[in-house]
């Protein structure tokens, strides 16, 4: 517990030489003496500037003064109300960056912990019965394609608003990213489970293993099924390569792959699951947001005595959400910061034994409005690693938009959208998250699937029958 009231409450958090070695969630979860604490520390602000700052303006003061108050069902009222994946959100939201960037406590002080608070609301929520149930009251049939954030939130808030929905998922189990990318030691299956159950419990439909574009054209949902509106969910799960020599070796593989294998395939609890990871000795992780940090982290827990980042900017131009990579640093993974790769090297045998590496230095500011990185000559060097893994960023998947006709898409692939409705070029076909904003958050993707189910359900109630 801290002993100032300046200071936010610490996250307990598993021991970080024992959780180095093992998948169990490293954040541990506040007690209800560190809630009461730390909701006292809220000054309830009339100009609650942390609600601006969340995407989905959660009532911020409200439900803190509600877990202050010990009054937690109408915590958990207020945070579900506002935000349909709270036990997500309140473990993987960059919070720094959004509602405790904008906390007035900030001009003096710590921020409140907004998100360890709404984790712990969230938690509590978990531990109650689930008393959702369906609420079938309108004809239409909505489709949802994709069952990451966006497309759940989508189909949650038109089952909420009394339609029956079904949602195609072309991988054999739901939650996309959730599901897919963030590990175990982040974000608990067991968590994103229960939130699946939440919806089919409300009656939400998730049918598995079926590609739309390939199983079922999208045409044929609105033409042959009789589905009256679709929401696109479909996220950006394309990796990039850096088109360096040697990326076809033995040993490189993307970090969606990597992680996959590991996550969606149970690939960390080998031979007692049957996906095998081959992480060797040394791995180098390319890149460093959040996909970067879970890959290195989890390179360490698969058996790898060291773990590399190699990103060409420094710390500061770094994507990772703060709290992944001070656990990082004190899981000891290895920054190497200013260092641009130039090759992957062979061992002759067609399996990695390098990556080829140069130093830069930091210029002015690029187009992305980061300083430029700038190689300096001459030093080169090799890094001796037995695989590498690339996490330099992703783009939507292709085969939904090439398989449909009218869907316009922009230079970088993704699926042009009106913002505030999520409406597509195409009638009645409405789009969200990843697909429509390239690698963002999953509060965006869920504040763009929560924004569509209104925008669908306004639309069928001016046009209710499918002019498709
Ligand atoms: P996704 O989560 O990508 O879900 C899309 C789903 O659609 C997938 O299940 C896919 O299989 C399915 N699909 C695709 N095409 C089809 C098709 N044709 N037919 C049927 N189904 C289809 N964000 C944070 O806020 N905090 C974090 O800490 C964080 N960590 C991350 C770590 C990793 C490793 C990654 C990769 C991302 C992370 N993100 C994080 C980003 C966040 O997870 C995404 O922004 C978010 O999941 C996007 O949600 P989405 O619903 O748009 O798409
Ligand atoms: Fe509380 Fe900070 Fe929001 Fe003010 S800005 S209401 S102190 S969380």
């Amino acid at each position: 517990m801290p002993v100032k009231r300046s200071d936010k409450t610490p996250m307990p958090v598993h021991d970080a030489q024992l959780r180095a070695h093992d998948f169990v969630e490293v954040n541990t979860g506040y007690t209800p003496a560190h809630a009461a604490f730390e909701a006292e520390r809220c000054l309830r602000c009339q100009d609650a500037a942390c609600v601006d700052g969340c995407p989905v303006n959660i009532p911020i003061p409200d439900f803190i003064h509600a877990v202050a108050a010990g009054d937690m069902p109408k915590a958990a009222q207020i945070l579900r109300g506002a935000n349909p994946l709270p036990s997500i959100c309140g473990r993987v939201c960059p919070q720094e960056n959004q509602c405790e960037a904008q906390c007035h406590m900030l001009k003096r002080f710590n921020p409140v912990a907004i998100g360890h608070l709404e984790r712990f609301v969230a938690d509590w929520e978990r531990t109650q019965p689930v008393t959702a149930k369906p609420n079938i009251t309108r004809k239409e049939k909505i489709a949802v394609i994709g069952a990451g954030p966006s497309g759940l939130v989508c189909a949650g808030e038109l089952a909420r608003l009394g339609y029956s929905v079904t949602v195609y998922e072309a991988l054999h189990a739901p939650g996309g990213v959730l599901r897919y990318g963030i590990p175990e030691f982040r974000l608990p299956k067991s968590v994103l489970d229960w939130e699946i159950g939440v919806l089919k419990a409300m009656g939400v439909e998730i049918v598995c293993n079926v590609v739309i574009g390939r199983t079922i054209k999208m045409d044929d949902l609105f033409e042959n099924m009789g589905y009256a509106a679709v929401f696109i969910g479909t996220g950006a799960g394309l990796p990039q390569f850096l088109g360096i020599p040697g990326e076809n070796l033995n040993g490189v593989m993307s970090a969606n792959e990597f992680l996959t294998r590991m996550n969606l395939m149970g690939g960390y609890k080998f031979p007692e699951n049957d996906t095998p990871m081959k992480v060797g000795k040394r791995v180098a992780v390319i890149g460093a947001g959040n996909t970067a940090m879970d890959a290195v982290r989890s390179s360490l827990r698969l058996g790898a005595e060291a773990a590399y980042i190699v990103y060409r900017r420094s710390e500061k131009e770094m994507g990772a959400r703060v709290e992944e990579y001070h656990h990082a640093i004190e899981e000891g993974v290895d920054f190497r910061w200013l260092t641009n790769p130039l090759e992957v090297v062979d061992d002759g045998n067609g399996w990695v034994s390098g990556l080829k590496c140069q130093k830069m230095k930091l210029g002015e500011p690029d187009a992305s409005g980061r300083a430029r990185p700038i190689p300096i000559e001459g030093s080169e060097f090799v890094l001796p690693v037995d695989n590498v893994v690339l996490a330099i960023g992703t783009t939507p998947n292709p085969l939904l938009t090439r398989t449909t006709s009218g869907l316009m898409t922009n230079k970088k692939g993704c699926l042009v959208a009106d913002e505030s409705t999520g409406l597509t070029s195409k009638a009645l076909v409405f789009a969200g998250g990843d697909a429509v904003t390239g690698a963002a958050t999953v509060i965006l993707a869920a504040g763009a699937g929560k924004r569509s189910a209104q925008a669908i359900h306004e639309a069928l109630q001016q046009a209710p029958v499918a002019a498709h």
